[in-house]
């Protein structure tokens, strides 16, 4: 690994470069590169042209600027700047570590959604980033966004399109902008950021996607009859089906709560189930900004005999982007669109089968905490039903802080040294995760089994590659665990760039 990071930072206008003008702020072409080599935190003097001063990792990271032209405000995007972003890093694939976008933040939800599914096989970070303020402004954001996605793009190997601001790394086709003026802009409500930003970087790596084992492969969207129709108490009949009319080919259909619709109203499911047999794709995506739909309703099931897909918990941005990436495929028939849109593809969504719920009959914890609460179970035993459904919880909680007083009192106790979370993680992938030599070999010692997998199926030491642990990867390894996931996982020197 190199000292240091090459990143293209690609700018296609938005506030962050703005400069103030009489008819208010407006695009300026070369402002941006010429302030940012008067930034110490962007330029080290000494250094060549558009070298950032050694960061903490032990490197420097260099940016070239590209500027596009004109430079856009992003309301006025569209999928053909998207194509020409998808290819643009194609072109400059090779020559970078990683990529930054800078946009403006109006679309960049839609831009980022789109880009994650346009560039399939990702093996590079692409961080998209704008800000509410200009960085010509004396108070700003521009700088804190910017920073920060030029550090975790030069630092970070995440092969992900993901959208950096206000101190969070989110995945791209999770977000949406929820704020208007605010400063903490963007969210990702069903997914948890892939990083934080705060005295340090915290990166989630077991949330990472994992590295392609195919090239990358770029596939534009090219296909504009796509549109979201945001269903409202009273929409009539008739104005459902003036939209649904050709060349609409695919719907997002903004429901309510987790997927309603008003269900005694044929009229108003007749227009769906036309569209649907004229071979319009038509996805159902919740209006709430949090949450998914759920097939459980009497109006989901009714959507769904209508021939409508659910979309999970997609935002509907991501939902919009991907109908149109896939329309654009002319080799699917819509049977297979409809059967992709209700699969995972880049991480924009939580697949019905896998979306933890929560339900009396099969949670322990709650069915523990009720009987603790309930009068007439003997106090002994609610205590261990408590103890046996929080202690793996606790355990690998301890584990990862490299807490072994704890994790030894916790084993004393009668927790099992492969005690799984609810994403079948043990003490040991937690250990692993964070980097915890001395618990890994502890957990060894106490019989901790190499072979356990978490849901994704990944190990330990896929765990201590992720995370860039060459010392507790090599441990691992020597301890007898053979991650079949070899071929595709990074060097041992993912997080943070290694110098060699
Ligand atoms: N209207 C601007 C844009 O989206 C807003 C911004 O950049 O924050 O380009």
């Amino acid at each position: 690994m190199s000292e240091r990071a090459q990143v293209l930072v690609m700018y296609t206008g938005g506030t962050i470069g703005m400069q103030r003008t009489e008819r208010g702020y407006a695009p300026a072409p070369g402002l941006l590169g010429r302030q940012l080599t008067r930034m110490p935190m962007f330029q080290d003097p000494a250094l060549p042209r558009g070298t950032m001063p050694l960061s903490k990792f032990g490197r420097h990271v260099s940016w070239r600027l590209k500027e596009y032209s004109p430079l856009l405000d992003s309301s006025n995007m569209d999928m053909s700047d998207w194509v020409r972003l998808a290819e643009e890093v194609e072109r400059f694939y090779d020559a970078y570590d990683a990529f930054v976008i800078l946009h403006g933040t109006d679309t960049m939800a839609y831009s980022a959604s789109a880009l994650s599914f346009m560039l399939r096989n990702l093996g590079k970070p692409v961080v998209m980033t704008g800000s509410q303020i200009p960085l010509v402004e004396t108070r700003n954001d521009a700088l804190d966004n910017l920073l920060g996605a030029l550090t975790i793009a030069g630092h970070f190997h995440i092969p992900e399109v993901t959208l950096y601001f206000h101190h969070k790394l989110m995945r791209g086709n999770r977000t949406r902008k929820m704020d208007a003026s605010g400063l903490d802009a963007f969210q990702s409500t069903n997914l948890p950021p892939l990083a934080e930003v705060g005295t340090g970087i915290d990166v989630a790596w077991h949330r990472v996607r994992r590295m392609p084992r195919a090239p990358l492969i770029v596939r534009p969207i090219t296909e504009r009859n796509v549109a979201s129709l945001r269903i409202f108490p009273g929409i009539t009949a008739e104005i459902m089906q003036n939209f649904l009319q050709p060349p609409l080919r695919g719907v997002v259909l903004e429901t309510y709560g987790s997927g309603n619709v008003p269900d005694i109203r044929p009229d108003f499911l007749d227009a769906l189930r036309r569209a649907t047999d004229a071979g319009i794709v038509v996805v159902n995506c919740t209006q709430c900004p949090m949450g998914a739909v759920s097939p459980d309703y009497v109006g989901g099931k009714a959507l769904a005999d209508a021939g409508v897909v659910g979309g999970a918990d997609m935002t509907p941005e991501a939902a919009l982007t991907k109908l149109s990436y896939l329309l654009s495929r002319s080799e699917l028939s819509t049977d297979e669109v409809r059967r992709w849109m209700t699969t995972d593809l880049r991480g924009e969504m939580t697949p019905p089968a896998a979306e933890p719920r929560f339900d009396f009959a099969d949670s322990r914890f709650v069915r523990s905490v009720a009987s603790a609460l309930a009068p007439g179970e003997s106090q002994l035993e609610a205590r261990w039903q408590v103890n046996q459904a929080l202690l793996p919880v606790v355990l690998c909680a301890a584990a990862g802080h490299g807490d072994l007083a704890t994790v030894q009192a916790l084993l004393d106790e009668g927790a099992a040294p492969d005690a799984a979370d609810y994403d079948g993680r043990t003490p040991l992938h937690v250990a692993a995760a964070r980097g915890q030599l001395e618990m890994c070999r502890f957990l060894i010692g106490q019989g901790a089994d190499l072979t356990a997998r978490d849901r994704w199926g990944h190990l330990a030491l896929d765990d201590a590659r992720r995370g860039g642990f060459a010392a507790v990867a090599t441990m691992l390894a020597g301890a007898g665990q053979v991650s079949e996931a070899d071929d595709r996982m990074e060097p041992v020197s993912a997080r943070p760039f290694e110098k060699k």
